[in-house]
């Protein structure tokens, strides 16, 4: 069944288009020996020509069906274990399998008629003679391709003028043979490759190369947790692991939360491979649609040993996959937040089962879910439980916020450690998860603060920009003079936000070199490689920045870290607000002391006694996880019970709220295994505009869940027009 030569004549499609089925076409005699499961084909649907998927061969049809039109890519795009891969995944988060397969593939290959070029080249191949030509350019250029056996006109173009009349004589002196190749774009090409730095593994190290190169030598499904503190060193872990797996013929998939994010770890990979000689493939949100396409070809191809890429790089078309390592699991990038809300760490495993694949999953603070996991024997742990070269982790201290006076955003304590920091020529990162100068501006004469037309939330000010903005729909007025409500000329920020700090921190040292990361400052391309640079060579002596400065930096200098506020994070209504707080704070801390100099973290507070800041201080992640999971056992949340968040949207309020009631009668009728919460008003009660309302399913098992969400079909079709439903299967953010 797999292979086009056989004398099956239909095949099923996955359409990019809402259905919740592949549809069955005729391949047309003419089409047989191009059409393959993954190809991409343009198909009739309706009246319209739309972008399908070759899913599987099935036998015979009968006449009635519809044809095949044209195959669309030379080659195809995934092989028959992917295809499956991705309508498992689509099942799963119920999502339309066309559309969710245009969501895994690069972008800019969903319009029929339009695809990003393939590059062609020209191969030029000796042909074996003793004998040379006469003329002395044709000799000189023979020679240069005569030690090489064969090279590619555009490297020949590098090193000769105007080479190609003459090449064309060569092959009709028949000298050489020539063939026309695909040129693939290399975007690394220009990119300085740093040199890698062999280490030897200390013993916990080692000792988890071992077990996950048994598990490689199996080949079988194995997931692991790999478990290591911040700085243990887990990079070399991974790569030591992958050239296993490579020795066996396996091919790998690094999953990293933000590409964008995580130079030093792609550097770290690039420089290793290339002095490996592996081929590797990173897949960027910074590439062209042409560049994501090449590296999507040579992956399908098989001709790429290694894949790193974000969350969407879990659908990566590896032929014969053997490992798949998911670095920092914890984190909440890996769940994607708008139509397919697929989660990268989850399909990694589903993927790892269905392609007899090892699975690594990597964190200093692992996820509760992965951690229960291991609990239950269904993951097997791997601990690292010191930093390498001896290193001693920070010493964390929290400051009490409610002694603190007057309305700088440093407490004392912080600002002396500061200044001790400096005078010893150390560095410093100071993390304050809210960009922008002030969260709202608040009239001090009647209380007003200024909101968002669309949302419901209060605008940002923002002060080098002279702007209120949303950061939802993104809506921006210049501040007004004076408050709408009350004509009061008090209109005053409040509360802080990063631009603040920076013009604190500069107020209070005078000569410091200040440095900002967040969304505002690092939208421009390279605008993070370059502070990364910076910050590496010394040039930085203070990096204030949101969560971003908490990911994975690998700075030697920083020996001081510093936390603005965590009230804000702690007190949001989510079950799993004290696990991300306590995952955030255990990362940026594990940024202090990294190198010969010890570390410091100093959290402000108001929360002094909260015992995930406790937890953070003794950095006990298993003291932690042991509790939190108590208590969310108590309560049938994740890990022990399963949510899907249903989330209806409408301008119209009145007809929101009715169907939402509609719904959730619906949901609960007949209906005993999953609890059936709401319909509420969503946290964000408006948004761009829309009025929202959210049921909660929850159970204890999956499979009631599973049945509710097929029976959601059904009752999806009684949902009037003008009121979108939006289906979330494990839900990470319920805002
Ligand atoms: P993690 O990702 O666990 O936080 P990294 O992989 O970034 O830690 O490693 C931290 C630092 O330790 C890196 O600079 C790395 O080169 C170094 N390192 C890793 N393994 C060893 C080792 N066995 N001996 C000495 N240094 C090591
Ligand atoms: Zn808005």
């Amino acid at each position: 069944m797999t292979a086009s030569g056989n004398t099956d004549s239909v095949v099923d499609v996955a359409v990019v288009a809402p259905l919740d089925k592949t549809l069955s076409y005729e391949v047309p005699e003419a089409l047989r020996d191009c059409v393959k499961i993954g190809s991409r084909v343009k198909v009739p649907l309706g009246r319209r020509q739309v972008v399908g998927y070759v899913m599987a061969w099935t036998g015979h049809g009968e006449s009635r069906l519809k044809s095949v039109l044209e195959v669309i890519d030379p080659q195809p795009l995934f092989h028959e274990q992917h295809a499956r891969f991705y309508l498992r995944s689509a099942l799963y988060y119920d999502y339309p399998p066309g559309e969710a397969i245009r969501t895994a593939l690069p972008a800019g290959l969903s319009a029929p008629d339009r695809n990003p070029t393939i590059l062609k080249d020209k191969l030029y191949r000796v042909i074996t003679r003793e004998d040379s030509p006469s003329g002395e350019k044709q000799k000189k250029i023979l020679a240069l391709i005569r030690t090489q056996q064969q090279m590619l006109l555009s490297q020949l173009r590098e090193r000769f003028d105007a080479p190609h009349a003459v090449l064309q004589r060569l092959v009709e002196l028949n000298f050489l043979q020539v063939e026309t190749v695909e040129r693939c774009r290399d975007p690394f090409a220009a990119l300085p490759i740093e040199t890698h730095h062999p280490v030897v593994l200390n013993a916990s190290q080692q000792g988890a190369v071992d077990k996950i190169s048994t598990a490689l030598q199996q080949g079988q499904y194995c997931p692991f947790l790999l478990h290591g503190v911040t700085g243990s060193g887990k990079t070399e872990v991974y790569l030591r692991a992958i050239a296993r797996g490579l020795e066996l013929g396996r091919q790998a998939l690094v999953l990293v939360p933000e590409i964008a994010l995580t130079p030093q770890l792609v550097g770290r990979f690039r420089s290793w491979f290339q002095q490996h000689n592996v081929n590797l493939a990173v897949l960027h949100s910074g590439l062209s649609d042409g560049e994501r396409y090449d590296a999507w070809r040579q992956v399908a191809r098989g001709d790429m040993d290694v894949v790193i890429g974000a969350r969407s790089a879990v659908f990566a078309p590896l032929p014969n996959l053997g490992l798949v390592i998911v670095d920092e699991e914890h984190d909440g990038s890996y769940k994607q937040s708008e139509g397919f809300r697929y989660n990268a760490r989850d399909l990694a495993q589903l993927r790892g089962q269905m392609e007899d694949a090892v699975v690594v999953l990597g964190s200093a603070t692992p996820s509760l879910t992965t951690f229960q996991r291991c609990r239950s024997g269904q993951v097997k742990k791997l601990d690292l439980p010191e930093r390498t070269a001896d290193r001693p982790l920070p010493d964390v201290e929290l400051v009490d916020l409610t002694l603190h006076e007057g309305d700088k955003l440093l407490t004392q304590q912080l600002e002396d450690a500061l200044k001790s920091t400096l005078e010893a020529g150390e560095q410093a990162l100071l993390l304050l998860n809210r960009r922008g100068y002030a969260p709202f501006l608040l009239c001090h004469d009647c209380g007003a603060s200024i909101r968002c037309p669309n949302c419901d939330i209060t605008l940002t000010y923002t002060q080098i920009k002279r702007a209120l903005r949303c950061h939802y729909c993104d809506y921006q007025i210049v501040p007004p003079e004076s408050c709408d409500r009350c004509g009061g000329a008090n209109l005053l920020p409040e509360g802080m936000g990063t631009e603040r700090l920076e013009e604190e921190i500069r107020a209070l040292f005078k000569d410091t070199r200040v440095a900002r990361m967040d969304r505002d400052t690092m939208n421009r391309k390279g605008a993070h490689h370059r502070l990364v640079t910076q910050m590496t060579a010394g040039e930085i002596d203070v990096l204030i920045g949101t969560q971003m400065i908490a990911k994975g930096h690998d700075f030697p200098a920083v020996t001081l870290v510093g936390v603005l506020n965590v009230d804000t994070a702690l007190n949001l209504p989510d079950f799993r607000s004290a696990e991300r707080v306590f995952s955030l704070l255990s990362q940026v801390s594990g940024r202090a002391g990294r190198g010969d100099r010890p570390g410091r973290v100093l959290i402000q507070t108001y929360a002094i006694d909260n015992y995930a800041l406790d937890f953070v201080a003794r950095h006990d992640y298993q003291g932690f996880a042991d509790l939190e999971l108590e208590q969310r056992q108590a309560l049938d949340y994740p890990p022990y019970g399963y949510l899907v968040n249903l989330v209806l949207s409408s301008n119209d309020e009145a007809k929101v709220n009715a169907a939402a009631d509609k719904l959730s009668i619906g949901l609960s009728h007949d209906n005993h295994d999953v609890d059936v919460l709401g319909p509420a008003p969503c946290l964000l009660a408006r948004l761009r505009n829309k009025y929202r309302r959210q049921i909660l399913l929850k159970s204890q098992q999956r499979e009631p869940l599973r049945r509710q969400v097929v029976r959601l079909k059904q009752l999806k079709e009684k949902i009037p027009a003008g009121v979108q439903l939006t289906v979330d299967v494990d839900p990470v953010d319920m805002f």
